[in-house]
């Protein structure tokens, strides 16, 4: 036996001395399932994975992978694991929160205490009795911590900002095992670096976040065949210059593949689709959608809902799925860009070619807002592409990546770091001058590099 050898099975007698069945070893039966994250093509190796249930469980295993000299990675749903996955988790222990979840709601104070593991299902599922929801994505199945100290961009945030504005608490475990609470009155400094740090700071056991007091919204989606793609997006393009900031939607070009479990008028189809939502009354609403209604949907879905029916709108997939994406953030959409988005667009090769329309209270950075706080561009553009066999992970993401290129011309110096999965060399355009502070903060908090993540800081 090496003397590396020994090391290794040093920290895994460790691990399981302090941890029991708490921890999952690369040689126990249930390690490749326990590795497995939501994105499928995301393939993580760590050197073993624990599930905590519990704060108390938490640091346990963060004071028991530190005592044997290995690092950390949170995960809640591994919805972006691609970039974690990208880096050396050899010497990590991978942590999934999936366990520890729960939502309890202040209907009072319009706030709610969200779980470490808990998704933006969980949230919505807890506030609608209450009249209530959230700054939630577009997918239910995201977890809180994950997209909320990202930046995390709604369909209400045009209106309502990036949804880590909405923060108002973080309790954590930090890398000496310490259970701590970050707000603005304690340990302020970390509370602004949690907010666009995430994981890179601790383990999230509970966030406190603050409601809308929208019981219903205006929302749907429309569809037409790809062949009405360039009319369809031009007129998005031009409408979206004149919305009001109650406006937020999306437009996609979608090449579906033949699938029995879709509707038969989407399977194997390519559509465009416009999606979103309108805080308006139903009139006022009605009147804004009169240019896109103009160019007859085949489908129109736009009406009042209850307000958990905008987590459907998107249609994102509800099971784990293999895929690549790529973002980039325009500062403008002139009719050359919309043209270059069109021709990426056709490209078969992707699932999907998106915009989403972004600026209004985006742009502005509330008063005491975190370490990210606004999104500094008019539309961000999103490339998907399935990764149907694990040694296509690269090319795929080189297509994903490869296609924003038509589009550099009109990209603005940032990125939405929710959008960030993988192939990113230089994420700092997402932190902006906040990385210095970041990382100021993070050599306090965690001087040895004991927490890993996909956006190291
Ligand atoms: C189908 C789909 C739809 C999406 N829609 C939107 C959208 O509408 N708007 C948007 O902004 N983004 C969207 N995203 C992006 C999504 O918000 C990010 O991928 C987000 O980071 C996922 O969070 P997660 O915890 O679910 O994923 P994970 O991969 O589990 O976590 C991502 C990172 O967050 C950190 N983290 C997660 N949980 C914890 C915790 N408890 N403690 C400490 N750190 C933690 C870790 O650093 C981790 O690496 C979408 C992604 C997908 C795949």
């Amino acid at each position: 036996m090496t003397v590396q050898d020994t090391t290794v099975d040093s920290r895994a007698d460790d691990l399981r001395h302090a941890l029991g069945d708490r921890i999952i070893l690369a040689a126990d039966p249930g390690y490749d399932a326990a590795r497995m994250p939501w994105n499928l093509a995301a393939d993580q190796r760590p050197y073993a994975v624990a599930r905590p249930v519990t704060a108390e469980d938490v640091v346990d295993v963060v004071r028991a992978a530190a005592a044997a000299g290995l690092r950390i990675a949170p995960q809640s749903t591994g919805h972006a694991a691609s970039a974690l996955a990208e880096t050396d988790l050899s010497d990590t222990v991978l942590v999934v929160l999936a366990g520890l979840r729960g939502v309890t709601v202040d209907p009072v104070g319009r706030t709610a205490r969200v779980l470490g593991g808990s998704v933006w299902n969980d949230v919505i599922a807890a506030t609608a009795p209450y009249g209530l929801t959230a700054l939630h994505g577009s997918a239910g199945n995201v977890s809180v911590a994950g997209y909320a100290l990202r930046g995390g961009v709604s369909f209400y945030a045009r209106a309502h900002g990036l949804a880590v504005g909405a923060v108002r608490e973080v309790q954590l475990v930090t890398a000496d095992g310490a259970l701590l609470r970050a707000s603005a009155d304690e340990h302020p400094d970390l509370f602004w670096a949690l907010r666009g740090g995430s994981g890179a700071f601790g383990i999230v056991v509970s966030l406190v976040i603050d409601l809308l007091p929208y019981a219903d919204v205006f929302a749907g989606f429309m569809i037409w065949d790809a062949s009405h793609a360039a009319e369809v997006t031009r007129a998005w393009a031009q409408w979206t210059k004149t919305v009001p900031n109650s406006v937020t939607t999306t437009l996609r070009v979608l090449h579906i593949p033949p699938l029995p479990e879709l509707p038969p008028f989407l399977s194997g189809r390519s559509v465009v689709t416009v999606d979103g939502a309108i805080l308006e009354t139903d009139a006022e609403a009605a009147a804004l959608l009169g240019p896109l209604r103009a160019l007859q949907p085949e489908v129109d879905m736009f009406a009042r809902i209850p307000a958990a029916g905008l987590l459907e709108v998107h249609m994102d997939p509800p099971d784990p799925t293999p895929a690549a994406s790529a973002h980039s953030v325009l500062a403008e959409l002139p009719d050359e860009a919309v043209d270059a988005f069109l021709a990426v667009a056709g490209d078969q090769g992707l699932f999907v070619a998106e915009l989403r329309h972004l600026g209004g209270e985006l742009t502005r950075r509330p008063h005491n807002a975190g370490a990210v706080g606004s999104l500094q561009g008019e539309y961000l553009l999103h490339t998907i592409a399935m990764v149907m066999d694990p040694a296509a992970v690269i090319a795929t993401r080189q297509l994903v990546h490869g296609h924003l290129r038509a589009l550099d011309q009109w990209r603005a110096d940032a990125l939405a770091l929710t959008f960030v999965d993988g192939g990113v060399n230089d994420y700092s355009p997402g932190y902006g001058e906040a990385l210095e502070g970041l990382r100021v903060i993070k050599h306090q908090y965690d001087p040895t590099g004991v927490f890993a993540s996909g956006l190291p800081i």
